[in-house]
């Protein structure tokens, strides 16, 4: 094909790709399956394993576990290869190291997808066991593998397997906090990723010796944690490990359920409405309308048109009565009547749009009807920058809420 090709780790000396902070390898090969291989990153502070892949011809690329300190290596990766970054994805919620998946949504416009069982509720796609992610021509697919944590996942592309802690080389994820088991463990290594084709590659989600990757056949032979083990052994082998506790679990798992996304600036001002005078019943920021809705206080009344619901995302469990649809933005006739179905529960109301301007007429309308409706400030996506882009300044995403996408 004549186009650079890139080879990460490749049998050059292990490592070799681990030196990321400087420069990737590049080799040319043909556009083959066999020579097809992930660019492997690496973060020496948490020894984290980060993958890229991509589609040769249409240059779109998917992330698997992403470091947020290494968000500008990666950017400018991404940028050397001309990718344009349509998903990042995670095997679970790290305990070592905060991810930048709501960062890279944020900057480079990817999706964010995550095991269904992580609990990383501001993941816009949440994945469950056979569930495919496309990056141009090529498609990444989900496989649970529980035991690390109960989430957790390991992901197949092509011939390569990206193994998150449920297996490492010579080794294995730990199985003693964050909803971890053994038993599971040895039930997700042993009947789903050993029943992989052998010469599988297997690319682990840490090393901390300098290997890069390894074989489905070569773990299943030589795994000294699992290979030829008894269920009983394996267990007895994870109970006597006594491992110490994670450095930054305390910051980093509650980060990572945001997809790494943290605002922890003014919080109290944050958590209280303002009173309005201009005739609804207050603006309230979108982490405390969230707060209302999650304790049952109150229904989220999303404004915003059907179109905008499908294309951008959507806030789980929203109740969508559009002020205006579009085409033509006209007001819609049914607003009242849906409206007051919405309050039917005695709830109050609190009210999304795109910015904060629509869902203050409408607010304004409910309260006409009688309810008792806020408006949530800066609204979905917030205002746009200077570059006419919304999302970075301020809005329910940006607040790394729960969102989603069809
Ligand atoms: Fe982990």
């Amino acid at each position: 094909m004549g186009q650079a090709w890139v080879w990460a780790g490749g049998d050059a000396v292990a490592g070799a790709m681990t030196v990321v902070h400087c420069k990737i390898r590049h080799h040319r090969a043909n556009d083959t399956a066999s020579t097809m291989k992930p660019i492997q990153l690496f973060d020496p502070a948490s020894s984290t394993y980060t993958y890229l892949l991509f589609d040769q011809a249409s240059r779109e690329a998917l992330i698997i576990d992403p470091v947020d300190e290494q968000i500008e290596r990666d950017l400018a990766v991404l940028h050397e290869y001309g990718l344009r970054l349509v998903w990042a994805v995670e095997t679970h919620a790290h305990a070592d190291h905060i991810t930048s998946a709501g960062q890279l949504a944020e900057l480079a416009g990817a999706r964010t997808a995550a095991p269904l069982g992580c609990g990383i509720g501001t993941a816009g796609v949440q994945l469950q066991h056979g569930d495919t992610l496309r990056f141009g021509a090529e498609t990444l697919q989900a496989l649970h593998t529980p035991g690390h944590t109960a989430g957790s996942m390991s992901f197949v592309w092509r011939d390569h397997v990206f193994t998150g802690d449920t297996l490492l080389i010579q080794g294995c994820g730990r199985t003693d906090f964050q909803s971890g088991s053994a038993s599971a463990l040895y039930h997700s290594i042993t009947r789903v990723l050993f029943a992989l084709p052998e010469q599988t590659t297997v690319w682990p989600g840490h090393d901390y010796q300098g290997r890069s990757h390894s074989s489905i056949g070569q773990e299943k032979a030589g795994n000294a944690r699992i290979a030829g083990k008894s269920e009983a052994e394996f267990l007895a082998t994870m109970a006597a490990l006594d491992l110490p506790r994670p450095r930054r679990i305390d910051e980093a798992v509650p980060a990572n359920l945001s997809s790494g996304l943290r605002h922890d600036a003014d919080g109290a001002l944050l958590m209280q409405p303002r009173p309005t005078q201009a005739g609804y019943a207050g603006d309230v920021s979108p982490p405390l309308a969230w707060r209302w809705v999650q304790a049952g206080e109150a229904v989220l009344v999303d404004v915003r048109t059907d179109a905008e619901r499908e294309w951008v995302g959507f806030v789980p469990g929203g109740v969508p009565v559009a002020w205006k649809q579009w085409p033509g933005m006209a007001l819609n006739p049914q607003f009242d009547q849906a409206i007051q179905q919405a309050a039917a529960g005695g709830k109050k109301l609190v009210l999304l749009c795109r910015s904060g301007v629509r869902s203050i007429a409408a607010a304004q309308r409910a309260t006409q009807l009688g309810l008792e409706a806020f408006n949530i400030l800066e609204g979905f996506e917030g205002d746009p920058n200077a570059q006419a882009q919304r999302g970075q300044l301020g809005g329910w995403r940006h607040h790394g809420l729960p969102w989603r996408q069809h």
